[in-house]
């Protein structure tokens, strides 16, 4: 489906500025809202200038988008503002919540005023530690209401809850539930597994591993996610699909990937366990495959080595000899 117009809630974030680009890629004009609290501006660096593209910056929690002047017609709106790493969300409990809940009622009203189209980006967070392996999109998750993840957990929980009953008053709406996503642009300071492994891996700092690093994760590519993403909000199933890589690794083996492909000799240390952290991760893409026709294609071992050479520039140049 093609989209004339296109309001990105967070698209200054890491997910978000990829979305942005391939949508301008694809011949859509878009809107860019923001508020920068964890999105930064050279992440829209190669869109500036761009005369399809325009940045608002605005809290989309804090109050409804009503001024937008000639900038209505939109044919869709996705919503992915919200702090995503758990180091931002505890750090933004209140700020998380609120992206979620009046974020999510905001966006949803702009998208009934102006008759777009309507994209959550959920979580695969929904699920919380989940019993039920790996996670269809009809199991109703392990969610801890409050447990430190709670905020962002709940408040996606909550942003479902919303999206259907707009659902319900006529609007089209979708739901990606995003599984672990990884690539250029993620912050190396973000605490997320794959921007700190790498950053370790590039100084020859010791990789740190939280508990016994059994716990597992699926990795999807962003280049796959964003094309999941537009699957999805170009599709026609309403109920919430699971766009994520069904590959999954423990995370030791990841920290010894991440080590091997940077050609690190980082020890890796076992730090302490993450409170309430999921300990299997891995998404039953069956509805994506079947009902939208996509699939992840880029494995972790080609993702990781390109994000790593992305990442490059971190490595602290070598010292000359005898200085
Ligand atoms: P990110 O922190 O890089 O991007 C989020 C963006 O939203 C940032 O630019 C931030 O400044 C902006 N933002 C936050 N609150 C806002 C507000 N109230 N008003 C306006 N802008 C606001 O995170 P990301 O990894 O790019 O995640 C993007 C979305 O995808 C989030 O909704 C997240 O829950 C979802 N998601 C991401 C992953 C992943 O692995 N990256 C997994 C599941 C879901
Ligand atoms: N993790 C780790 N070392 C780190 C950061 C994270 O071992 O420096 C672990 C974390 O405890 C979790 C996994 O890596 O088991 C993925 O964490 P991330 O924060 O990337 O995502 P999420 O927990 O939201 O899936």
């Amino acid at each position: 489906m093609f989209f004339h117009r296109a309001l990105i809630t967070g698209g200054a974030g890491f997910v978000g500025s990829h979305l942005c680009e391939e949508l301008l890629a694809r011949g859509t004009r878009v809107v860019c809202l923001d508020d920068f609290c964890t999105g930064r501006r050279e992440n829209l660096a190669a869109l500036r200038g761009n005369p399809r593209f325009e940045l608002m910056e605005r809290d989309i929690g804090a109050a409804p988008v009503l001024d937008l002047g000639d900038r209505e017609g939109f044919d869709l709106v996705a919503h992915l503002a919200s702090p995503a790493s758990p180091e931002h969300y505890f750090r933004l409990p209140l700020a998380t919540l609120r992206a979620g809940s009046a974020g999510t009622e905001h966006a949803l009203e702009l998208a009934e005023r102006t008759g777009a189209r309507f994209l959550l980006a959920s979580t695969s967070e929904v699920y919380g530690d989940p019993l039920v392996h790996p996670q269809p999109e009809d199991y109703r998750g392990n969610v801890n209401p409050v447990g430190p993840r709670a905020v962002y957990d709940e408040a996606k929980r909550y942003a479902e809850a919303i999206t259907t009953a707009y659902r319900a008053r006529g609007v089209t709406t979708r739901i990606a539930r995003i599984f672990n996503t990884y690539g250029p642009r993620m912050r190396a300071d973000d605490g997320r597994m794959v921007p700190t492994f790498i950053r370790q891996a590039l100084r020859d700092e010791p990789i740190t591993v939280t508990g016994d690093g059994e716990q597992t994760r699926s990795l999807c590519h962003v280049d796959d996610t964003v094309r999941g993403l537009l699957a999805v909000a170009s599709g026609e199933r309403a109920d919430p699909v699971n766009i994520g890589n069904p590959d999954e690794l423990r995370v030791r083996d990841l920290a010894e990937l991440v080590r091997e492909l940077a050609g690190s000799r980082s020890p890796i240390e076992h730090i302490a366990a993450a409170p309430d952290d999921p300990r299997r991760r891995c998404p039953d893409i069956a509805v994506a495959v079947a009902e939208l026709g996509w699939r992840p294609e880029i494995d972790a071992r080609t993702g990781l080595r390109s994000t790593i050479t992305a990442r490059a520039e971190e490595r602290p140049a070598p010292v000359a000899p005898g200085r």
